[in-house]
């Protein structure tokens, strides 16, 4: 169910230090850490604690918590003193989302190309 852990969820298991990682920030409801395998010199995940599949549903039922969700990725973005950053939400498996916890990519420190592929 929305908004419950769910016992199969790696980011669950982040959020809960059952997996290890490398986290730069955490709040009450939000943590941040280091993408595994990083796609851009900086690339940071930001998760809700709480699970929901993908980030319109996030938005959908807790509106203010998608609002934690960006506000820390900016604040990701200001510590790693990135000016400009791209900040994705994959959507489904076509769109290249693997993990279904909602999650902000945050990627910077090198230049981006658009359309993205
Ligand atoms: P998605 O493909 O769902 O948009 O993003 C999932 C991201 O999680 C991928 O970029 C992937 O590299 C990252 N990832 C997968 N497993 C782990 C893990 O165990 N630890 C960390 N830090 N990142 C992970
Ligand atoms: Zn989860």
């Amino acid at each position: 169910m929305a908004g419950e852990p769910q016992a199969d969820c790696l980011f669950c298991k982040i959020v809960t230090r059952e997996v290890p990682a490398d986290v730069v920030r955490e709040t009450e409801t939000t943590v941040a850490f280091r993408d595994i395998n990083p796609q851009a010199p900086i690339h940071v995940l930001v998760i809700p604690k709480v699970h929901y599949p993908h980030a319109a549903a996030l938005a959908a039922a807790e509106p203010q918590l998608a609002a934690d969700v960006l506000r820390e990725a900016g604040e990701v973005a200001a510590e790693e003193k990135m000016e400009s950053y791209r900040m994705v939400f994959n959507t489904g498996s076509g769109a290249g989302q693997t993990v279904f916890h909602a999650h902000a990519h945050v990627l910077g420190g090198r230049g981006m190309q658009w359309p993205p592929g």
